[in-house]
């Protein structure tokens, strides 16, 4: 394999290409992201995998979050390649990219991931179908600038699969709409014809909707769960750490990141409101301010369940959804994380001492 071929399985293209060329005169190579922890990173290039950190002279042109580098980029570096390693010096324009705002910040933006061509925004046949939900991730895609191709997971657990789908089409004109199950392999060619010309995808979808079990599918192998990945922070980026930029075996790449995972709920917790208007307006007219609709006196949603004037499933997926929020922010609030990894380095460390005193007796 010659490099060019190499760097083409990771998906090069022409666009970064062309602004690579003045660099490759000055003795830079080009490499892409595929993982990012911090301030080391991943990169696939022509000399293999290479561990690299950013130069200090990169670090102190940076002007806010969205210049540094993030899984999908192409970066251009310095290469030591006895050592496996690279430092990056640029990150050469995105043709495409997921940020969100920083929290707690107005203007500062946070780039997700990058490169991704097209996004599967996948829902599964057998749950409600949440049109809203699709229409923001439709609205999601064309801000990040990749199509947006809509998979409908799990066909077969449906009888109606046709139905939803002229429902989805509907209100998606003009995008395209595939029906799969990666347990009965239906649909996967389709699927895999989006990859072709090393293509990189990345799926959106709520959680259980069946994203792992189609990258399992289309890798031929299990990926590490993200549990299983253990704390590589302080070790630089640890060989065994699963990658977020995955490569296909028949070509085309996948972006799975914790970030594009955690999007949707993002996004969620801005279009709640707007999605779910008549419960929030209905909770303003309980009694209590405090009211949990259990069995609290003078509440206005019990009293709509009763009535009929809200359904009881749309009422229960508004709760999930909502807990689905408040589990990715306690999930992002920093000092719980901290207190709980005080919390676990205690546990560690009792145990240690309890085998050392086993061991001794
Ligand atoms: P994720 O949270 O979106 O990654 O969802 P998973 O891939 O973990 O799938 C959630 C559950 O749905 C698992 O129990 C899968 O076995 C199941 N599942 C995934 N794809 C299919 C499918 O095509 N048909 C059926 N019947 N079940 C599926
Ligand atoms: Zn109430």
């Amino acid at each position: 394999m010659n490099s060019t071929n190499s760097l083409n399985s990771f998906g090069y293209h022409p666009f970064f290409e062309s602004y690579f060329n003045e660099y490759a005169e000055q003795g830079y190579s080009v490499g892409r992201v595929a993982i990012e922890n911090k301030t080391n990173y991943l990169l696939y290039s022509e000399f293999g995998e290479l561990t690299a950190e950013i130069s200090g002279k990169m670090f102190y042109n940076i002007d806010g979050k969205a210049d540094f580098p993030v899984v999908g980029d192409w970066v251009v570096f310095r290469a030591i390649p006895e050592e496996k390693k690279a430092i990056i010096e640029y990150v050469l324009p995105r043709r495409s990219k997921f940020s969100r705002k920083v929290p707690g910040s107005k203007t500062d933006e946070q780039v997700i991931a990058s490169n991704i061509d097209v996004l599967f925004i996948m829902t599964s046949l057998n749950a409600d179908l949440n049109l809203r939900r699709i229409e923001r991730y439709l609205t999601l895609a064309w801000d990040s600038e990749s199509e947006p191709v809509i998979i409908l997971s799990k066909s077969d657990l449906c009888d109606i699969t046709d139905e939803l789908k002229t429902e989805i089409e509907n209100i998606a004109p003009g995008v395209h709409v595939h029906i799969i199950s990666s347990i009965k392999q239906q649909g996967l060619d389709t699927v895999k014809k989006y990859f072709e010309g090393n293509k990189t995808i990345a799926i959106v979808g709520s959680s259980g909707v069946g994203k792992s079990t189609l990258i399992n599918t289309l890798l031929g192998y299990e990926r590490l769960k993200v549990n299983d990945i253990m704390d590589y922070k302080d070790k630089g980026v640890h060989t065994t750490v699963r990658r977020e930029l995955i490569i296909l075996p028949n070509g085309g790449l996948i972006i799975d990141t914790p970030g594009m995972r955690e999007l949707q709920m993002w996004e969620g917790s801005d279009g709640i409101g707007a999605t779910f208007e008549d419960i929030e307006e209905l909770i303003k007219k309980c009694k209590f301010k405090d009211c949990k609709h259990e069995s609290e006196p003078g509440c206005a949603v019990n009293e709509a369940l009763e009535n009929g004037t809200l359904e009881e499933d749309r009422y229960y997926s508004y709760l999930k959804l909502k807990r689905e929020i408040g589990y990715f922010e306690r999930k992002h609030n920093q000092k719980a994380i901290n207190a709980e990894k005080k919390r676990w380095k205690k546990i560690h460390m009792q145990a240690k001492e309890h085998m050392k005193f086993k061991g001794r007796s």
